[in-house]
């Protein structure tokens, strides 16, 4: 790789022949890949698709669709969207050169994308953005508004109540697709649902995505190869592994929502109690830092046995199973991904050469103890 050399570059091909986990990034953005693919990123592990709607062209459509009362207004804001959204896949498949992308769908705390009930001044840019009176704006907002976001209305249960902005990101994903392949360039997308906690919701969100799919590929008169998968980030989810395996060609450990909900930990809110935990030795480690390997850990290790017994036993598949919450490159958690026998990790571009080293330290400490 271009920005490798010398001793360090000797040292990371070593690294690669001694691992058996394969390293991915997590990007949202075509130059974020790219500079992953310098650092040895074979894939994309987690391109979350909100974050490229935080631009500021973009943000006024996101803001239209998610405050829209109509599905025919929503719709005409997901039309807006669309183009850059396909664009943006274009060149993330293109800087992956043939590597698995994995594309979650839309998965924002909405009230990221809305201004607060009490910002007066946000409520009315948006409104002077959307062409509507302040007082529409001030209702919808109110009608949205969560107590607890982070438990409410995302992830999956968007395109479930939703199911335009599914098929939106999936004819976003899968034309994209078709558009680099004409091109004689290969591309491997994997569409990813995520927040699913039951089984019925990825039923119904698969059938309307290979139905969107379908379509794209006969009116392009183009095959695309893709796979349909799902983040396991809720503890039902883990739990009930087998039954969800059977619907998934893929699990990625999403460990940020997992650890949040499995400890009843608020990412957004351990400053106050945190450190006296850590001193006090309540808990050896930062959760959110490094997978905690009795309780977090065993739902994982529950979540893959399920799930690839479940997978073998249905279809005759092997379940690839990876992680894509920020553990992904810490070194102790990649030990930990290893052991369970998870086929990759995910982690930031500059991670890694990090996790890259410690998958092939943990293959290592295999050999070392068969011995
Ligand atoms: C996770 O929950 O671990 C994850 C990767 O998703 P996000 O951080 O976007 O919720
Ligand atoms: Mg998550």
């Amino acid at each position: 790789a271009p920005s490798m050399t010398g001793d360090f570059a000797t040292l990371m091909t070593w690294a690669d022949k001694g691992r058996k986990l394969k390293i991915r990034t997590n990007a949202d953005a075509p130059a974020d890949a790219a500079k992953a693919r310098e650092f040895g990123a074979e894939g994309i592990g987690l391109c979350r698709t909100e974050h490229m709607f935080f631009g500021k062209d973009r943000i006024a459509a996101v803001r239209e669709m998610i405050l829209a009362t109509s599905t025919d207004d929503r719709k005409k804001a997901l039309a807006k969207i669309e183009p850059f959204q396909k664009a943006d896949f274009v060149g993330i498949f293109e800087a992956m050169d043939g590597y698995p992308v994995t594309i979650r769908l839309l998965d924002p705390p909405l009230h990221e994308f809305l201004p607060q009930k009490d910002n007066v001044e946000g409520t009315e840019d948006v409104a002077r953005q959307m062409g509507v009176p302040v007082s529409a704006i001030r209702e919808r907002v109110d009608e949205l508004h969560e107590m607890n976001p982070m438990m409410g209305f995302r992830g999956c249960r968007l395109p479930v109540v939703f199911p335009e902005i599914g098929d939106m990101q999936v004819r976003a994903i899968i034309e994209a697709a078709i558009e680099v392949k004409k091109k004689g360039k290969s591309v491997l997308p994997e569409i990813m649902i995520p927040l699913v906690g039951v089984v019925e919701e990825l039923t119904m969100l698969k059938k309307r995505a290979i139905a969107t799919a379908e379509e794209c590929m006969t009116k392009a008169g183009i095959k695309v190869e893709y796979q349909i998968g799902t983040m396991i980030e809720l503890p039902r989810a883990a739990l009930t592994a087998d039954e969800i395996a059977a619907e998934a060609e893929f699990f990625s450990f999403g460990t940020n929502d997992l650890t949040q909900m499995t400890f009843g930990f608020s990412r957004d809110d351990i400053k106050g109690f945190m450190p006296t935990y850590l001193k006090e030795k309540i808990l050896p480690v930062d959760p959110f830092q490094s997978i905690d390997v009795k309780g977090v850990g065993k739902l994982i290790d529950m979540g893959i046995k399920l799930g690839r017994e479940s997978r073998k036993a249905k279809h005759g598949q092997h379940l690839k199973v990876g992680i894509c919450g920020e553990h992904g490159g810490d070194p102790d958690s990649v030990v930990f991904c290893h052991k369970v026998g998870m086929d990759y990790v995910s982690c930031s571009p500059f991670r890694v050469p990090i996790a890259r080293l410690a998958a092939a330290q943990a293959a290592l400490g295999d050999t070392a103890r068969d011995k």
